[in-house]
This record gives C-alpha cells, sequence and structure tokens, in this order.
C-alpha cells in the first residue's frame, strides 16, 4: 500500500544531492498539516546536548544526519524491505530544545512524544546525546513497562554526576528502570566497554535483572547468538531499541563525544540492528552523533545508514500493529 503522499524524492527524479534535505528525502510534515495524522512513522531530530559531560557537539547531529540521509536509496539490500511503502513515514522536523535548560527541555522532548503517541506514530529519532531517549520513553510510554535492547559502549546505568546532578548522558536508563518505564529484566545492552570509574553502574543493573553483554563476550560469542538471546528475553513485550553511535569502533564512527575503541565495524553493527527484525519495536533512536568531532562526515553517514536499519525493522512491526 504505498501512499504517493509520503514518498521520498526519488534519485531519478531529482539528483540525491540536489534539494533541501529532509531524513531520508521524505516529505516534511508539521503538526498542522492535514497529513500528520496519517503518518505511521515519524522521523524526528532532537537537537540537544545538554546532558554531555564530556565533549559536545551533538546538538548538531540531527542537521548533519538529515543532510547525509539524503544518500539513502529506498530498498533494504538483503531483507529487500521497502519501508516507505509498508507504512507512511515522514520527516517531523526537529523538536524545538531550551539549550539553557535542562529540566525544561526534558518537559518539552516528554510533552511532544506524548502527543505522537496520541496520534499513534511511531518514532524514530535522531539525538542529541543520549539523555534524549529519557523523555522519549516518558512520552511514549504506557500502561506496562517496556522493553528495550540498548547498543552501546556505555551502560548509561551510572549514578548522578558530581555526586548531585541527576540528569545526564550517562543515566537515561537507570532514571527510566526507577521511573518504571523499562522492566530492567527486559533490559539487554550490548557492546559495553571501556575504561571505568568504578563497577557500580554494572553492579547496579545486573542487581535489577539487566542483562549486560560487554564486548569482549559479544565478539567472543558472535552476533547472531547474542541476539538469539536478546530476542528471546524481550519475547513479544513492546520494545525500545536504542542505538548509540559509539557501540561502533570509532575507526568507522569517530565524531562521537566519548569514543571508546574495541566496538564492532558497521557492517556487524548492520547486523545487530536487522536482527531486531520481527520484535514488537515501539520506537527507536540513534544518538551521539556529534558532528563537530566528524571531521570526514563518515560518522553522519553511518549514523543515517543505522536509521536506515532501524526504520526497516521498525516499519515490518508497524505494518502488522
Ligand atoms: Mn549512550
Ligand atoms: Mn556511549
Amino acid at each position: 500500500m504505498s501512499n504517493a503522499d509520503f514518498q521520498p524524492v526519488s534519485g531519478l527524479d531529482l539528483p540525491r544531492f540536489a534539494g533541501v534535505p529532509t531524513f531520508m528525502r521524505l516529505p516534511f510534515i508539521s503538526r498542522d498539516n492535514a497529513l500528520f495524522s496519517e503518518v505511521n512513522i515519524g522521523l524526528v531530530g532532537i537537537p540537544w546536548d545538554g546532558g554531555t559531560t564530556n565533549r559536545p557537539g551533538a546538538r548538531h547531529g540531527p542537521r548533519q544526519v538529515r543532510d547525509s540521509s539524503t544518500m539513502i536509496r529506498a530498498q533494504h539490500p538483503v531483507s529487500l524491505v521497502k519501508p516507505f511503502e509498508l507504512v507512511n513515514c515522514a520527516d517531523l522536523g526537529d523538536v524545538s530544545p531550551n539549550p539553557a535548560d535542562l529540566e525544561d527541555t526534558l518537559n518539552r522532548v516528554t510533552q511532544y512524544y506524548k502527543g505522537l503517541a496520541t496520534s499513534g506514530i511511531t518514532p524514530l529519532s535522531v539525538g542529541g546525546d543520549h539523555l534524549v531517549s529519557l523523555p522519549v520513553l516518558r512520552g511514549i510510554s504506557a500502561a506496562e513497562p517496556f522493553a528495550m535492547i540498548h547498543f552501546d559502549a556505555h551502560t548509561d546505568l551510572y549514578a548522578g554526576y558530581f555526586g548531585k546532578t541527576k540528569y545526564t548522558h550517562g543515566t537515561p536508563f537507570r532514571c527510566a528502570i526507577e521511573e518504571g518505564l523499562l522492566d530492567p529484566k527486559k533490559v539487554v545492552q550490548i557492546g559495553i566497554r571501556g575504561t571505568m570509574y568504578s563497577t557500580e553502574d554494572l553492579e547496579w543493573g545486573r542487581e535489577r535483572g539487566v542483562t549486560i553483554i560487554t564486548m569482549d563476550e559479544a565478539r567472543e560469542r558472535g552476533h547472531q547468538n547474542v541476539m538469539q538471546q536478546a530476542r528471546e528475553i524481550v519475547g513479544d513485550t513492546p520494545t525500545y531499541a536504542s542505538f548509540d553511535i559509539d557501540f561502533i569502533d570509532p575507526a568507522f564512527a569517530p565524531g562521537t563525544g566519548t569514543p571508546e575503541i574495541g566496538g564492532v565495524d558497521s557492517w556487524t553493527a548492520q547486523q545487530y540492528v536487522r536482527q531486531l527484525g520481527g520484535l514488537n519495536l515501539v520506537g527507536a533512536d540513534m544518538v551521539e552523533v556529534s558532528p563537530p568531532f566528524d571531521q570526514s562526515g563518515n560518522t553522519a553517514w553511518v549514523g543515517a545508514s543505522i536509521m536506515f536499519e532501524l526504520l526497516c525493522v521498525l516499519a515490518q512491526s508497524a505494518s502488522v500493529r
């Protein structure tokens, strides 16, 4: 059921380097557009890095990823999924943050995503730093907590910063578990690595039932084995997918605030995301692309390509709802 109102501009009609950049060249549909109510999957930018504790710049991620994403074509090369024919996809624009006020920004993003949930729109979001996942989860939350599959070098289950600041890009999933937005027994974190302050975050998560798979373990077991376990853990529970670009090795995606060596290559990252196919996905995000640290522009391209992988599995889920 291909809907003509929701098709991307084809590179055969206008070259992919031309025109106004939107996510994957989809139509930009604002909330006051009559077509808004027909959107199934909304691609949304959250240009905000107010939760960053080290190198900033992820606020510039959505614009750069939009530009890179104009190189994406319409069909997946392996699954052969055509997401723009399966469901109605659109670029909904950016959520406006308040760059000088963290709490106000969290509220703004939460309210925005409540609106999407009310309209039945499944979100595919682009950060921004990883704290943006918290207000997204608050906004789309349902009666029962979600499961989550989380790709990252870091658990983002840390306690507050400097002993008092609760909200940073290292704390969103600790907050989400404490708030009952996520069921810790159905949270799977893959790719954890890098030097640590302590093991407190790992212990906190594991005590509550979070499955934390380090990159060393993931490489030992292989992506198919790891994702088979992840799929069994989440089952048919409504599941959120969160992809921090630092899951991938900085050789492939250097433009991010807290890179860690020993990550996967971009091909392996694709394999992980593809194995989300068939799950009951309620939303996804791709975060932490920081263009000021992305000298070649390749990180934004890797991020846009991961977005397309996420979009294809989201479209499969949304088309059977
Ligand atoms: Mn993260
Ligand atoms: Mn990270």
